[in-house]
């Protein structure tokens, strides 16, 4: 009996772009996809674009247009993108969707009946000047532990600490800038600490529906029998919101992590109306059907503790089971801007353009656990020229060639084939690893350990196992020697049964390659003149005097010129762009210009970085005129405040010369002179003295400011000595 199964995706923010990192996951559901239909299983596979939240909403007035007209453009440029990398979904929809509204609504009023819904008020900042509540995210201060400045309202980068942004100091307003003020809103509640909600989720979170990692993660947060750890789930967010209204709620929104999931039924529910499937088949509660969620490991938690008991509360079914994978790393390292390897799909497709490398690369790779993944991009190149092109490719193009010129293109018949076949005139690897058997039963019998690892997501050791095959088949070619063959006409039954042999083993390896290489494999099809391959395929052979088509180029080696050339321009992304009209600045400055787009860490089903509002970057220079500037590392062995002035305090710097020199800086506002005593800084050492009121300034401190408040002196990392030219 066929099973019907439903997977999908973690759906991706509408707010930026997908890069290799999203792609990991999109490609390790697509192949598992891939490889059910293939074994002949019903399978549907669906996913969304993400698009509700306060991030979206500030990026579509930053852009002067319509969070709708917003989501609609980003939507196309991620589904053109899942595309060029073959990510086949049967549907891809979008949260801000009729269906998904009806789902997130019908859920909520079902809960609530349940007594599961709790309305209390709650303090929370809010922007005065943009009339909003600030999500954690868009609230910056002072760390309330170490002091550090500039830091979000939930947690500090500089040392660590986790508070509520009503603990930071001096907090001001991510958004405008401004102050923000403490104001009462009613927030609605979901009751994750019900004694109903935990024991669930006590009992689910241990029932297999989670990877061994995954299990042990939750129980830690679920805390010991009797000691409940889980608080009650804020599902609502104020006006002005981009969002589903609750309802019988004016002015108060879903909280956008509330609809996300509910995305995968709405999503779901437009491929079951396009195609008639029954939607209730797969959904309601007690139904046989699979459903697997593919996830990132940095959203579990939504996943495996609120969307269950959302979905157990409301009558609906819960998730068969939970893959969450780890994060993608390049080089060894995290993604960087700066290093270049922060790359969009759609820079991998301008400069390497065949996406099957990275597919057969992820794959080579994912072991369905949820450890990280590195894309060496060295081992890449490597991987792809040696066994994609060099052990599988290769074996199509060294015998295609005399079957289509010497034999019109007709491969032996069977009986030819079993005598050709046979490994035991071979010496050395095939008969030690497989006495007394034809290399094409070999072949075959591995198609049910294959199909073993791709349903364990095991894709690596499935790659493993093929590239063991290819070996075998590699030293069969190389031992029967098809071009010595094809010098005496002597040997030409044996030429046409050797090339014929190699060319069943090449389908064979196909099948296996299939969920992985797609669109490689359609080619094949063509070339070996069959219909689409399934698994089951792999237990048949093509048939005697079977008829191929004249071999056709599959696939190119991979050149590293390609990658270093992707490197080196998403690196140049960061260069200077050239300035803004004077129009666009205008514009800007009529809208809030400091509006820093950052993400709520809920906000994003895929962790994106806080994109911030710069000033516009100033006319591009040669390297001439940035030589000119002398900067050196600089001692701070005094600091002080001036008599009479409002902005400066008077550092005396060493960098090495015989006498200190003293600089007149304007950064009073932002730090006690005590505080800079001692510390290493930056300076202009070859800009001309200036006369002040105080007296006289002998160069320039460096600082950074920005549209926000705060003032920052650089520091040259540890071990840099006075003196030292920056360049
Ligand atoms: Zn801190």
């Amino acid at each position: 009996m066929p099973r019907k199964i439903l997977v999908t995706s973690a759906l991706p923010y509408a707010n930026g772009s997908i890069h290799l990192g999203h792609l990991v996951e999109y490609i390790q559901t697509d192949i598992w996809v891939r490889f059910q239909k293939m074994s002949g299983n019903t399978c549907h596979y669906v996913c969304a674009d993400d698009t509700h939240g306060t991030p979206i909403m500030l990026r579509a007035e930053k852009e002067g247009i319509t969070p709708e007209q917003l989501i609609a453009k980003v939507w196309l440029e991620h589904y053109d993108d899942f595309r060029a990398f073959h990510v086949a979904f049967d549907n891809y929809g979008s949260t801000n969707s009729g269906e998904t509204k009806e789902f997130a609504e019908g859920i909520y009023r079902t809960l609530k009946a349940e007594n599961l819904i709790d309305v209390r008020s709650i303090e929370q900042y809010y922007d005065p000047l943009k009339k909003m509540f600030l999500p954690d995210r868009f609230i910056k201060g002072e760390c309330p532990k170490c002091g550090a400045k500039d830091q979000y309202g939930d947690n500090c980068e500089s040392c660590g600490a986790a508070y509520a942004p009503t603990e930071l100091k001096n907090p001001y307003s991510a958004v405008s800038g401004a102050p923000p003020e403490l104001r009462q809103s009613k927030h609605y509640f979901f009751k994750l600490s019900s004694p109903s909600c935990q024991q669930f989720l006590r009992e689910w979170t241990r029932s297999g529906s989670l990877q061994a990692e995954a299990s042990n993660k939750m129980q830690e947060w679920l805390g010991a029998e009797g000691d409940n750890k889980l608080t009650d789930w804020d599902i609502s967010r104020d006006a002005p919101y981009f969002g589903f209204e609750i309802p019988d709620a004016p002015g108060k929104y879903f909280y956008v992590w509330l609809d996300a999931p509910v995305g995968y039924m709405g999503s779901f529910k437009q491929l079951c109306k396009t195609k008639g499937i029954s939607f209730d088949d797969f959904w309601r509660q007690g139904s046989d059907a699979e459903l697997y969620h593919f996830i990132g490991k940095d959203i579990l938690y939504f996943h495996a503790l609120f969307w269950p008991a959302m979905l157990q509360h409301a009558g609906f079914r819960t998730p068969t089971k939970l893959f969450a994978h780890g994060f993608l790393t390049v080089n060894g390292e995290k993604m960087s801007k700066s290093r270049g390897t922060f790359i969009t799909a759609r820079s991998y497709v301008d400069h390497v353009q065949n996406t099957e490398y990275l597919r057969y690369y992820y794959a080579a790779k994912l072991n369905g656990s949820m450890e990280d993944l590195d894309l060496n991009l060295d081992d890449f190149v490597a991987r792809v020229n040696s066994d994609l092109i060099g052990k599988y490719i290769n074996i199509a193009s060294r015998s295609a060639g005399f079957i289509s010129k010497r034999f019109d293109g007709k491969l032996a018949d069977h009986a030819l084939l079993a005598k050709c076949a046979s490994t035991s005139g071979l010496a050395g690897k095939l008969v030690e690893d497989f006495p007394k058997k034809n290399l094409l039963e070999v072949l075959q019998d591995s198609a049910e350990q294959i199909a073993e690892m791709y349903e364990a997501r095991d894709y690596s050791r499935a790659t493993r196992t093929v590239g063991s095959l290819l070996d075998l088949i590699n030293a069969y070619i190389d031992a029967t020697k098809p071009w010595e063959l094809a010098k005496d006409p002597s040997n030409v039954e044996w030429l046409q049964g050797v090339c014929s042999v190699a060319l069943q083993a090449f389908r064979i390896i196909t099948i296996y390659l299939k969920p992985v290489l797609p669109h490689l494999a359609k080619d094949v099809e063509s070339f070996l003149n069959v219909g689409e391959l399934n698994w089951q395929d792999a237990h048949e052979l093509l048939p005697s005097g079977h008829g191929i088509n004249a071999y056709q180029h599959l696939m190119s080696r991979l050149d590293p010129k390609c990658i270093e050339a992707m490197v080196e321009a998403n690196k140049q992304s960061l260069q200077p762009t050239p300035p803004p009209t004077s129009q666009q600045r205008h514009a800007e400055h009529q809208q809030h210009a400091a509006a820093p787009i950052v993400t709520e860490p809920g906000d994003a089903t895929l962790p994106l970085k806080n994109v911030t509002m710069i000033a516009p970057i100033a006319e591009t220079i040669s390297i001439e005129d940035f030589s000119k500037i002398d900067l050196r590392v600089a001692h701070i062995i005094n600091a002080e405040h001036v008599e009479g002035a409002e902005k400066l305090l008077k550092l005396t710097l060493d960098i090495g010369e015989p006498q200190p020199r003293t600089v007149f800086a304007g950064i009073k506002s932002a730090y006690d002179p005590e505080k800079l005593k001692g510390r290493m800084t930056v300076m202009v050492a070859n800009l001309a003295p200036r006369k002040m009121k105080f007296g006289l300034s002998e160069g320039m401190v460096l600082a950074a400011s920005g549209e926000t408040p705060g003032l920052f002196v650089l520091s040259p990392d540890s071990g840099a000595q006075p003196g030292m030219r920056i360049k």
